[in-house]
Protein backbone atom coordinates (compact mmCIF):
# COMPACT_ATOMS: atom_id res chain seq x y z
CA UNK A 1 0.00 0.00 0.00
CA UNK A 2 2.91 2.13 -0.28
CA UNK A 3 4.30 4.37 2.55
CA UNK A 4 2.84 4.85 5.44
CA UNK A 5 1.03 7.90 5.78
CA UNK A 6 0.65 10.11 8.73
CA UNK A 7 -1.15 13.29 10.57
CA UNK A 8 0.57 16.13 11.01
CA UNK A 9 -0.66 18.76 13.84
CA UNK A 10 -1.72 22.20 11.94
CA UNK A 11 -2.97 24.01 15.15
CA UNK A 12 -3.17 22.92 18.76
CA UNK A 13 -4.85 19.48 19.01
CA UNK A 14 -5.81 19.73 15.29
CA UNK A 15 -4.50 17.25 12.70
CA UNK A 16 -4.49 16.98 9.21
CA UNK A 17 -3.34 13.52 7.12
CA UNK A 18 -2.81 14.02 3.34
CA UNK A 19 -3.50 11.04 1.61
CA UNK A 20 -1.50 10.66 -1.64
CA UNK A 21 -4.49 8.88 -3.35
CA UNK A 22 -6.31 11.97 -5.21
CA UNK A 23 -4.94 14.14 -2.26
CA UNK A 24 -7.51 14.20 -0.58
CA UNK A 25 -7.32 15.43 3.29
CA UNK A 26 -8.60 13.99 6.56
CA UNK A 27 -8.47 16.25 10.02
CA UNK A 28 -7.97 15.02 13.10
CA UNK A 29 -9.42 17.04 16.18
CA UNK A 30 -8.73 15.96 19.32
CA UNK A 31 -10.62 17.33 22.67
CA UNK A 32 -10.33 16.42 25.91
CA UNK A 33 -13.00 13.33 25.95
CA UNK A 34 -13.53 12.34 22.19
CA UNK A 35 -11.39 13.15 19.22
CA UNK A 36 -13.67 14.29 15.70
CA UNK A 37 -12.16 12.58 12.58
CA UNK A 38 -13.22 14.46 9.28
CA UNK A 39 -14.13 12.37 6.02
CA UNK A 40 -12.98 8.88 5.65
CA UNK A 41 -10.98 8.48 2.04
CA UNK A 42 -12.20 5.99 -0.39
CA UNK A 43 -11.93 2.06 0.82
CA UNK A 44 -11.34 0.06 2.87
CA UNK A 45 -7.54 -0.12 2.92
CA UNK A 46 -7.31 3.64 2.75
CA UNK A 47 -9.36 3.66 5.95
CA UNK A 48 -7.71 1.07 7.49
CA UNK A 49 -4.32 2.82 7.43
CA UNK A 50 -6.31 6.09 8.40
CA UNK A 51 -7.42 4.30 11.47
CA UNK A 52 -4.11 3.74 12.09
CA UNK A 53 -2.65 7.02 12.05
CA UNK A 54 -5.19 8.17 14.12
CA UNK A 55 -4.40 6.06 16.84
CA UNK A 56 -0.94 6.88 16.97
CA UNK A 57 -2.34 10.49 17.38
CA UNK A 58 -5.11 9.54 20.17
CA UNK A 59 -7.05 6.44 21.88
CA UNK A 60 -9.96 8.88 22.42
CA UNK A 61 -13.59 7.53 21.20
CA UNK A 62 -14.34 9.11 17.90
CA UNK A 63 -16.85 11.04 16.30
CA UNK A 64 -17.08 10.93 12.55
CA UNK A 65 -17.88 13.85 10.07
CA UNK A 66 -18.70 13.80 6.58
CA UNK A 67 -17.95 17.33 4.75
CA UNK A 68 -19.92 15.35 1.77
CA UNK A 69 -21.36 12.33 -0.01
CA UNK A 70 -18.18 11.86 -2.23
CA UNK A 71 -16.70 8.48 -2.09
CA UNK A 72 -13.19 10.21 -1.44
CA UNK A 73 -14.67 11.07 1.85
CA UNK A 74 -17.16 8.73 3.17
CA UNK A 75 -16.13 5.48 1.93
CA UNK A 76 -14.44 4.90 4.83
CA UNK A 77 -16.77 5.36 7.35
CA UNK A 78 -17.60 1.47 8.39
CA UNK A 79 -13.41 1.13 9.38
CA UNK A 80 -13.37 4.46 11.20
CA UNK A 81 -16.54 3.12 13.21
CA UNK A 82 -15.93 -0.14 14.12
CA UNK A 83 -12.54 0.99 15.41
CA UNK A 84 -14.53 2.96 17.89
CA UNK A 85 -17.47 1.13 18.92
CA UNK A 86 -20.52 3.29 19.43
CA UNK A 87 -18.94 6.04 17.04
CA UNK A 88 -21.24 8.35 15.41
CA UNK A 89 -21.10 9.59 11.59
CA UNK A 90 -22.18 13.41 11.38
CA UNK A 91 -23.10 14.77 8.01
CA UNK A 92 -25.64 17.06 6.46
CA UNK A 93 -29.36 15.32 6.25
CA UNK A 94 -28.93 15.82 2.56
CA UNK A 95 -25.61 14.31 2.62
CA UNK A 96 -26.99 11.43 4.92
CA UNK A 97 -29.98 11.08 3.06
CA UNK A 98 -27.76 10.34 -0.69
CA UNK A 99 -25.75 7.94 0.82
CA UNK A 100 -28.51 5.95 3.18
CA UNK A 101 -30.87 6.01 -0.31
CA UNK A 102 -28.98 5.81 -3.13
CA UNK A 103 -25.27 4.84 -1.85
CA UNK A 104 -25.72 0.91 -3.67
CA UNK A 105 -25.99 3.55 -6.87
CA UNK A 106 -23.50 5.63 -6.49
CA UNK A 107 -20.88 2.98 -5.46
CA UNK A 108 -21.56 1.52 -8.69
CA UNK A 109 -21.62 4.37 -10.68
CA UNK A 110 -18.25 5.28 -9.38
CA UNK A 111 -17.07 2.05 -9.82
CA UNK A 112 -17.46 2.40 -13.21
CA UNK A 113 -16.12 6.28 -13.57
CA UNK A 114 -12.91 5.28 -12.17
CA UNK A 115 -12.59 1.31 -13.83
CA UNK A 116 -10.43 2.54 -16.81
CA UNK A 117 -7.69 4.97 -15.26
CA UNK A 118 -7.36 3.16 -12.16
CA UNK A 119 -8.92 -0.10 -11.21
CA UNK A 120 -7.44 -1.05 -7.91
CA UNK A 121 -9.02 2.71 -6.65
CA UNK A 122 -12.40 1.68 -8.06
CA UNK A 123 -12.62 -2.08 -7.04
CA UNK A 124 -11.47 -0.67 -3.72
CA UNK A 125 -14.58 1.39 -3.69
CA UNK A 126 -16.45 -1.18 -5.30
CA UNK A 127 -15.64 -3.88 -2.11
CA UNK A 128 -15.90 -1.19 1.03
CA UNK A 129 -18.64 -1.58 2.97
CA UNK A 130 -20.57 1.88 2.70
CA UNK A 131 -21.90 3.12 6.41
CA UNK A 132 -24.29 5.76 5.93
CA UNK A 133 -24.15 8.67 8.04
CA UNK A 134 -26.67 8.23 11.29
CA UNK A 135 -26.44 11.81 12.76
CA UNK A 136 -28.15 15.12 10.56
CA UNK A 137 -27.34 18.46 10.56
CA UNK A 138 -29.28 21.04 9.47
CA UNK A 139 -27.75 24.53 9.40
CA UNK A 140 -25.83 23.72 12.43
CA UNK A 141 -24.12 21.72 15.24
CA UNK A 142 -22.30 22.66 18.19
CA UNK A 143 -20.20 19.49 19.64
CA UNK A 144 -18.55 20.16 22.88
CA UNK A 145 -15.64 17.81 22.76
CA UNK A 146 -13.98 17.99 26.05
CA UNK A 147 -12.53 21.46 26.92
CA UNK A 148 -13.42 22.57 22.94
CA UNK A 149 -15.96 23.07 20.82
CA UNK A 150 -16.26 22.20 17.12
CA UNK A 151 -18.84 23.78 14.83
CA UNK A 152 -20.73 22.00 11.85
CA UNK A 153 -21.83 24.07 9.88
CA UNK A 154 -23.87 24.19 6.39
CA UNK A 155 -24.10 27.68 4.54
CA UNK A 156 -25.78 26.69 1.25
CA UNK A 157 -25.04 24.63 -2.10
CA UNK A 158 -22.01 24.49 -3.53
CA UNK A 159 -19.57 21.54 -4.14
CA UNK A 160 -22.84 19.25 -3.60
CA UNK A 161 -26.50 19.96 -2.24
CA UNK A 162 -24.74 19.01 1.50
CA UNK A 163 -21.54 20.85 2.27
CA UNK A 164 -20.46 20.91 6.02
CA UNK A 165 -17.85 23.07 7.01
CA UNK A 166 -15.85 22.45 10.34
CA UNK A 167 -14.73 25.30 12.42
CA UNK A 168 -11.99 24.53 15.30
CA UNK A 169 -12.23 28.27 16.57
CA UNK A 170 -10.02 27.96 19.28
CA UNK A 171 -7.38 26.93 17.23
CA UNK A 172 -8.22 29.09 14.17
CA UNK A 173 -8.40 25.97 11.60
CA UNK A 174 -11.82 26.07 9.31
CA UNK A 175 -12.42 22.53 7.11
CA UNK A 176 -13.74 23.60 4.46
CA UNK A 177 -14.19 19.75 2.50
CA UNK A 178 -14.51 20.52 -1.39
CA UNK A 179 -15.83 24.01 -1.05
CA UNK A 180 -12.54 25.04 -1.60
CA UNK A 181 -9.99 22.92 -3.63
CA UNK A 182 -5.75 23.70 -3.86
CA UNK A 183 -3.53 22.31 -6.74
CA UNK A 184 -6.82 21.46 -9.13
CA UNK A 185 -9.98 23.24 -10.28
CA UNK A 186 -12.87 22.99 -7.92
CA UNK A 187 -14.95 19.91 -8.64
CA UNK A 188 -18.77 20.59 -10.54
CA UNK A 189 -20.15 17.63 -11.31
CA UNK A 190 -22.85 17.41 -8.58
CA UNK A 191 -22.27 21.33 -7.60
CA UNK A 192 -24.69 24.10 -8.17
CA UNK A 193 -22.35 27.27 -9.46
CA UNK A 194 -24.70 29.59 -9.69
CA UNK A 195 -24.94 29.26 -5.43
CA UNK A 196 -21.35 28.35 -4.79
CA UNK A 197 -20.94 32.42 -4.42
CA UNK A 198 -23.12 33.12 -2.10
CA UNK A 199 -22.49 29.72 0.00
CA UNK A 200 -18.77 31.27 0.11
CA UNK A 201 -19.88 34.73 1.01
CA UNK A 202 -21.89 33.50 4.21
CA UNK A 203 -18.73 31.65 4.87
CA UNK A 204 -16.69 34.62 4.91
CA UNK A 205 -19.16 36.34 6.77
CA UNK A 206 -18.71 34.42 10.24
CA UNK A 207 -16.71 36.52 13.05
CA UNK A 208 -14.25 32.86 13.06
CA UNK A 209 -10.91 33.96 13.44
CA UNK A 210 -9.25 31.96 10.83
CA UNK A 211 -5.44 31.06 10.09
CA UNK A 212 -5.56 28.00 8.06
CA UNK A 213 -7.81 26.78 6.06
CA UNK A 214 -7.86 22.64 5.53
CA UNK A 215 -9.35 22.06 1.96
CA UNK A 216 -11.24 18.87 0.71
CA UNK A 217 -7.83 18.41 -1.73
CA UNK A 218 -4.13 19.61 -1.84
CA UNK A 219 -1.82 21.91 0.38
CA UNK A 220 -3.56 23.88 3.29
CA UNK A 221 -4.46 27.37 2.37
CA UNK A 222 -5.83 31.14 4.22
CA UNK A 223 -8.43 32.92 3.92
CA UNK A 224 -7.06 34.52 1.17
CA UNK A 225 -6.74 31.80 -0.86
CA UNK A 226 -10.67 31.38 -0.24
CA UNK A 227 -11.65 34.63 -1.17
CA UNK A 228 -9.98 34.18 -4.79
CA UNK A 229 -11.63 31.09 -5.56
CA UNK A 230 -14.63 32.93 -4.55
CA UNK A 231 -13.86 35.42 -6.99
CA UNK A 232 -13.45 33.02 -9.17
CA UNK A 233 -16.53 31.14 -8.77
CA UNK A 234 -18.36 34.58 -8.90
CA UNK A 235 -17.08 35.42 -12.43
CA UNK A 236 -17.46 31.94 -13.52
CA UNK A 237 -21.66 32.20 -12.09
CA UNK A 238 -21.98 35.69 -13.98
CA UNK A 239 -20.78 34.52 -17.12
CA UNK A 240 -23.11 31.01 -17.00
CA UNK A 241 -25.80 33.90 -16.25
CA UNK A 242 -24.89 35.90 -19.36
CA UNK A 243 -24.05 32.95 -21.74
CA UNK A 244 -27.90 31.71 -20.18
CA UNK A 245 -29.44 35.04 -21.26
CA UNK A 246 -27.35 35.38 -24.80
CA UNK A 247 -28.09 31.63 -25.60
CA UNK A 248 -24.37 30.94 -26.08
CA UNK A 249 -22.98 27.49 -26.41
CA UNK A 250 -21.68 25.97 -23.08
CA UNK A 251 -18.58 25.31 -24.43
CA UNK A 252 -18.11 28.88 -25.65
CA UNK A 253 -18.80 29.80 -21.95
CA UNK A 254 -16.37 27.35 -20.60
CA UNK A 255 -13.57 28.60 -22.70
CA UNK A 256 -13.96 32.12 -21.18
CA UNK A 257 -14.26 30.58 -17.78
CA UNK A 258 -11.75 30.83 -15.54
CA UNK A 259 -11.19 27.26 -14.18
CA UNK A 260 -9.95 25.74 -17.89
CA UNK A 261 -12.75 24.81 -20.21
CA UNK A 262 -13.03 21.01 -18.99
CA UNK A 263 -14.04 21.66 -15.17
CA UNK A 264 -15.91 25.23 -16.56
CA UNK A 265 -18.52 22.67 -19.10
CA UNK A 266 -19.44 20.58 -16.49
CA UNK A 267 -20.20 23.93 -14.01
CA UNK A 268 -21.90 25.66 -17.20
CA UNK A 269 -23.91 22.63 -17.96
CA UNK A 270 -25.18 22.30 -15.10
CA UNK A 271 -25.71 25.86 -14.66
CA UNK A 272 -27.82 25.98 -17.58
CA UNK A 273 -29.53 23.37 -15.93
CA UNK A 274 -30.45 24.92 -12.77
CA UNK A 275 -31.83 27.80 -14.92
CA UNK A 276 -33.95 25.99 -17.19
CA UNK A 277 -35.81 24.04 -13.87
CA UNK A 278 -33.79 21.00 -15.09
CA UNK A 279 -31.92 20.48 -11.56
ZN1 LIG B 1 -16.21 16.13 -3.58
Amino acid sequence: MGAAVGFVEIGAGVYVLRYPVLNVNVSLVVGAEVAVVVDTLSTTAQATELADAVRIVTTLPLVIVNTHHHFDHCMGNAVLAESSPGSQIWAHETTMVTLRDDGAKLQRAWYEEWAQNDPELAEGIATATLRAPDRAVHTESIMDIGGRVVELRHFGRGHTEGDLVVAVTDAHVLIAGDLIEQGGPPSFEDSFPLHWPETLAALRQTPWPTATVVPGHGALVDLDFVRAQHDELTELAWLIRDGDADGAAPESVAAKAPFGAAASLVAVRRGYAELSGRL
